[in-house]
Formats: C-alpha cells, structure tokens, sequence
C-alpha cells in the first residue's frame, strides 16, 4: 500500500487496505444519516442492519448451520476463559485441557477459578513446538469439554486437524483469535469456538462466539449476565451497547473475505504466503531457526530466530528502516516473528524473503 509499511505486527494487527478506506469514507456520514456509525443508537435501523449483515455474512464464509448462535462479545479472548466454564459445566465438574502455548495455558489457569480442569497434554516441556497425536492423550471420560487454542500467537503452532472428544456428551472448544477465518473450518465439529477480532477480522474490542444452541441457559448462577451466552443469545448481541464500530468494521472485513472468493481462496493465499517464508527460513543453512515441527507450523505467525543471536537486534531494526515493522517476537520468547494474517499481501512477505536473504549475505 502506499502508507510506506508492511505491518508484521501480532495484533491488533494490519488491516485490509480496501476496508480502511471503505470505513474512513463512511465514518463522517454513514450513507447519508448525517451520522458516523459510532454515533448511533444500537437500536436504530441503520446499526440493526449493519449487525444482521455482518452475522450473515460470517454464517456464510464458515457455513454455519442454524444450530449455531452467532455471539458478538466484549472483553476480548480473555474473558472467554472463563465464560466457556462458566457456561459450559458446573463448579464441580470436570473439564480437560490441552495446553499447546501461552494462551491455552492461561485458558486452563483462568478455568481453575470455575471447574476441575485437567491438563491432559502439555507443549512446555519442548518450548511448545508441537501438537500432541490425538491418541497420544488421554482425555477423562467425564470431561465436560475439551478444550484447545487453535492456533498459539506467540509460538506459531496451529492444530491441522481437530481431536474427537471422547464421550458423547462431551464437546470441543477452540480458542481461534489468531487463525479464525484464515481457512475453512467444519464448525459442526464443535461446541463453541471462539475469537477476538483484532487478528484477522477487525480492530479490538470485538470477540465473536460461535455456540451450539442446545449448549446454552444452562450456566453456572454465578456468571455475569454479560457473559452468559443465552442472555446474549436472546438479545441477539444487544442485551447492552455492543461495541458498535468494531461490529461494523468486522462486517466490512467479513464482506471482502467473501468478495475474495470465502475461505478456500484465503486459505491458498495464506498458505502461498507462509510456504516461501519457511522455504527461506529453511533453505538459509541454519541461519535463520524456526522451531516449531513442520507438520504444525502456523500459516499466520511465523516466530524465528538467527542463528547469531547478537545479530537479532540490527535485524529488526534494519527490517524496519526498509518498511517492514512489528518483527520482534513476543516479550516472552524473544527472536523474530513475522505475522502474516489474511490483510498481509503476498508482495509483504516477498520483501521480507527477499530482506532475509540480503541480510544472510551481508553477515556470512
Ligand atoms: N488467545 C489467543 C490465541 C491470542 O492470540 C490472544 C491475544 N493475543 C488472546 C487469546 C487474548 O486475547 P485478548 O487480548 O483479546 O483478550
């Protein structure tokens, strides 16, 4: 784009082009209400359509059946953390988690306070760089649910496929903030899933719940009213002021992922993008290191590091100088990471392959 940056940053994170521009010119005067969107009652018909737009649209990029409500939330994926124990079991009963990153880790501390979550599988012990083989773990026949972070922002591992709980009554959640709407998912596969909008679908603010309607009005007497999914549910997201400009903004992304062609074509993108940034990263003789095991490496947050680790500083520094900004790995981990959500051209990361290799050789 001509704002003279490529913005690898984790999120909130870039944002389609095209929609920034749609929603700068619509944000004085909202198709001639004389109104910005974030000026309007949540109750008027202008946002009434706007929000009815939005969750059709999401219906139809992911296929969602009736059977699913459609939740717009605030609070971000943190508070689902404890919504989805608050909603989903008793104080009493039993949960399991599978802990592939810093998220589904804080996931099941959050749900330690609202049931008896077990870790049933656990990355830590090799820095999480991978994803367990589903018979490899042992769910509890009791478990209310199972629980998984789709894709860990921080250590780049994303689930290629999905485990099958163990008993019948029991369901699966996912955690999906960081790749939700970057590729195809069978929702009918799980009970709830859930994302903040601030990676791939829209600024912060925003976290979008997808729940199976015979899973809600049974939640724990303790929880918030605005947290339980039902209240939500019956008030088609607007029991309180919802966070009206970011539903909007979401609506705008969830068109141009259809006018894109929906998610199989974004998936091929995506997948394009992330394939010659671990062929580089790869193919660099060892300096660059990206650790994660093959098979389950995100195609949204690729974390590296060099090799010389002295030399990760000037890295993100120089990558900087030429445009492309928000490199450096999380806090926690250190080295590099270039998120490359759905906004990220190809050409982006084309330049960021093409900086890796100049850089390579001007540090032999
Ligand atoms: N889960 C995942 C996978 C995330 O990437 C993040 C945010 N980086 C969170 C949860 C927490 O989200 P929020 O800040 O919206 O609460």
């Amino acid at each position: 784009g001509d704002r003279g940056v490529y913005n690898f940053a984790a999120g909130p994170a870039t944002l389609p082009e095209s929609v920034l521009l749609k929603a700068q010119s619509e944000l004085y005067n909202y198709r001639g209400s004389g109104m910005s969107i974030m000026e309007m009652s949540h109750r008027g018909k202008e946002f009434d359509a706007v929000i009815k737009k939005a969750e059709s649209d999401l219906r139809t990029l992911l296929s969602i059946s009736d059977d699913f409500a459609v939740l717009f939330f605030q609070g971000g994926a943190t508070t689902q953390f404890a919504a989805v124990p608050l909603n989903l079991c008793k104080l009493e009963d039993h949960t399991d988690y599978i802990v592939t990153g810093s998220w589904s880790d804080k996931a099941f501390k959050e749900a330690q306070k609202f049931c008896k979550p077990s870790l049933i599988w656990s990355g830590k012990a090799e820095k999480y760089t991978k994803i367990p083989s589903f018979d490899e773990i042992q769910q509890n026949p009791d478990a209310k649910y199972l629980h998984i972070c789709g894709n860990e922002t921080i250590h780049g591992v994303e689930f290629k496929d999905y485990p099958e709980t163990k008993n019948q009554t029991s369901i699966l959640v996912a955690d999906m903030s960081s790749n939700f709407c970057s590729k195809p998912v069978d929702v009918s596969k799980f009970g709830v899933i859930y994302a903040g909008a601030q990676k791939n679908v829209g600024p912060s603010g925003v976290t979008i719940v997808i729940v199976r309607r015979d899973l809600m009005g049974d939640a724990q007497p303790i929880t918030p009213v605005m947290l339980d999914y039902k209240t939500q549910s019956d008030h088609a997201s607007l029991y309180n002021t919802p966070p009206c400009y970011g539903i909007y903004f979401c609506g705008l992304v969830f068109e141009d992922l259809l006018d894109q062609g929906g998610l199989e074509a974004v998936e091929r993108k995506n997948a394009k993008k992330a394939g010659i940034l671990y062929d580089a990263i790869d193919g660099s003789g060892g300096f660059y290191v990206c650790p994660v095991e093959k098979s389950v490496r995100s195609l949204m947050n690729v974390p590296f590091t060099l090799q010389k680790s002295e030399l990760e500083k000037k890295f993100i520094e120089e990558a900087a100088k030429e445009g492309m900004v928000q490199l450096k790995g999380h806090r926690s981990v250190g080295g590099v990471r270039a998120s490359i959500y759905n906004a990220m051209p190809l050409a982006g990361v084309e330049k960021l392959v093409a900086f890796l290799k100049d850089f390579q050789a001007r540090h032999p």
